[in-house]
């Protein structure tokens, strides 16, 4: 029997891969591994002040990290034992370099890669009518309203819109999704282990449908 236990959720920004990935670590009992969450609490992942000094002045800058230093945080997450296991990776690769040099180091016999299918037009729409809350939490017009307007369900506080969810930001990160993501997407295609799920409807549907396209690969890879 050949199961997957490496997973790579990739998905545009908005479109609650996330949630997604968070749901499929937890049902299949994988850990889940953020890279843009690792970045922002550096000091809790690596030990080496470089790494943390270097991170922490490449984001409040508003800069990525380069390849080589996203790829060493990374790699040092996945050594750990319950990476070993099995994981869900949400942001990384987000280059081809990356990619590249991912496909070195994990068996991709375990492999398989989700896109979360949602329009540039749905996506902006979806942002630029995004509320959030300093908890983290955030909320949407239709698909999930706060219950009481303009507050925070989790903590009540009064809910904002964030600078970055401009349309014109929201454009220009998309314009940067498809032409990093794209061609890394078209390498687990034409390696047929990608399975693309439409990210438009709830997330508990959109879930439903993940499991059972990854449960159908599961069935025609054991046929093989
Ligand atoms: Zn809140």
């Amino acid at each position: 029997m050949k199961e997957f236990k490496y997973f790579i959720i990739f998905g545009p920004p908005g479109s609650g891969k996330g949630i997604q990935g968070k749901m499929l670590a937890q049902k299949f009992n994988l850990a889940y591994i953020s890279s843009g969450a690792m970045c922002r609490n550096i000091d809790r992942f690596v030990k080496e002040s470089d790494i943390i000094k270097t991170t922490q002045e490449r984001l409040a800058a508003g800069q990525f990290l380069s390849d080589e230093l996203m790829s060493k945080i990374v790699y040092e997450r996945l050594a750990q034992p319950d990476a070993v296991a099995g994981f869900v990776l949400d942001g990384y690769p987000r280059t081809l370099v990356q990619n590249e040099s991912l496909v070195t180091k994990i068996n991709m016999q375990f492999v398989l890669a989700m896109v979360l299918d949602v329009a540039d037009d749905i996506v902006i729409n979806r942002i630029a009518t995004r509320l959030s809350c300093i908890c983290g939490a955030t909320y949407g017009l239709v698909t999930n309203a706060p219950k009481v307007e303009s507050i925070c369900d989790a903590c009540g506080l009064k809910l904002f819109k964030r600078s970055d969810d401009k349309i014109d930001v929201i454009k220009s990160r998309l314009a940067l999704y498809h032409a990093s993501v794209d061609p890394i997407l078209n390498f687990y295609a034409q390696n047929n282990i990608l399975i693309k799920v439409d990210g438009t409807p709830l997330p508990d549907i959109i879930f439903e449908s993940l499991i059972r396209q990854v449960n159908r690969k599961i069935e025609s890879r054991n046929k093989n």
